[in-house]
C-alpha cells in the first residue's frame, strides 16, 4: 500500500451507492468526499448563481452543462483539504469531463488511483431511489429499505422530519436513468482503456459492498 495520496472515482449509476461508499471511504482513508451532487444542491440552497442555474437542471433530471460544473469541481479540488486525496462521486459524468479532469491532473502530476463502478441493475435503482429519504438538517441519508430510520420519518441523530429529493420523485428517476446510460455510462469504456476500471457488485448489502471497495483500494 502506497502513501502517495490516492484519487478515486466512484462511478454508477444514481442510487448505486456512490453516496454511502463514498463516506465509508472518506472515513476509512482519511480522503475528502468530492460530491458534485452536494456541491449544487449547497448552491442551490444558497441561491447562488450558480444554483439557480443548476437547479433548472437538476429539477428535469438533467446534467448541469459540462462548463460550469468542471469550474465548480476544479475550484473544489484546488483547496487545500484535497492534498491528501479525493474520492469523487458524481464526477465525472461526462467524457468532457473525465477529460478535463485528466488534463487537470496532468498539469499537477497527479493520478487517478482507480475507478470504482458500482454495478446495479436498474429495476433495484428505480426501487432504492423511491426509498430514498434525507434529514435537511444534517443531511444524514436514510434507505426505507436497507437503512431506515429508527423512528419512521425521523433523523436518528436530531429528529427532524425526513424529506425526499425532489429529483428522487418516479418522473424524474427514469430520466436520470435514461440521461445516466446514455451520457455516462460510456465512462466505463473510458476507464477501462485507462487501465483504471475496477468492479464492485452494488447489488450486496452495504458491508459488503464497503469490504469490496476497501479491498480495492488498499490495494493501490
Ligand atoms: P447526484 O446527487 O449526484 O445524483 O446529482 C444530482 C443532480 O445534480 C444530477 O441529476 C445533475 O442534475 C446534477 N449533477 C451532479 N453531478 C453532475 C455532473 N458531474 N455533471 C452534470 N450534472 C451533475
Amino acid at each position: 500500500m502506497s502513501d502517495a495520496p490516492r484519487y478515486i472515482i466512484l462511478l454508477g449509476a444514481p442510487g448505486a451507492g456512490k453516496g454511502t461508499q463514498a463516506e465509508i471511504l472518506r472515513e476509512h482513508f482519511g480522503l475528502v468526499h468530492v460530491s458534485s451532487g452536494d456541491l449544487f444542491r449547497e448552491n442551490r440552497a444558497k441561491q447562488t448563481p450558480l444554483g439557480k442555474l443548476a437547479e433548472k437542471y437538476m429539477e428535469k433530471g438533467e446534467l448541469v452543462p459540462d462548463d460550469v460544473t468542471i469550474q465548480m469541481v476544479m475550484e473544489r479540488i484546488a483547496r487545500p483539504d484535497c492534498v491528501n486525496g479525493v474520492v469523487f462521486d458524481g464526477f465525472p459524468r461526462t467524457e468532457a469531463q473525465a477529460q478535463a479532469l485528466d488534463a487537470a491532473f496532468a498539469r499537477e502530476g497527479k493520478k487517478i488511483g482507480a475507478t470504482l463502478l458500482v454495478n446495479v441493475r436498474d429495476e433495484l435503482l428505480i426501487q432504492r431511489l423511491s426509498a430514498r429519504w434525507f434529514c435537511p438538517a444534517d443531511g444524514s441519508v436514510y434507505n426505507l429499505l436497507s437503512n431506515p430510520p429508527k423512528q419512521t420519518g425521523k433523523c436518528d441523530k436530531d429528529g427532524t422530519a425526513l424529506e425526499q429529493r425532489n429529483d428522487d420523485k418516479p418522473e424524474t428517476v427514469t430520466r436520470r436513468l435514461q440521461v445516466y446510460h446514455s451520457q455516462t455510462a460510456p465512462l466505463i469504456e473510458y476507464y477501462r482503456q485507462a487501465g483504471l476500471l475496477r468492479e464492485a457488485d452494488g447489488e450486496q448489502n452495504i458491508e459488503q459492498v464497503q469490504a469490496a471497495i476497501v479491498k480495492i483500494v488498499e490495494m493501490l
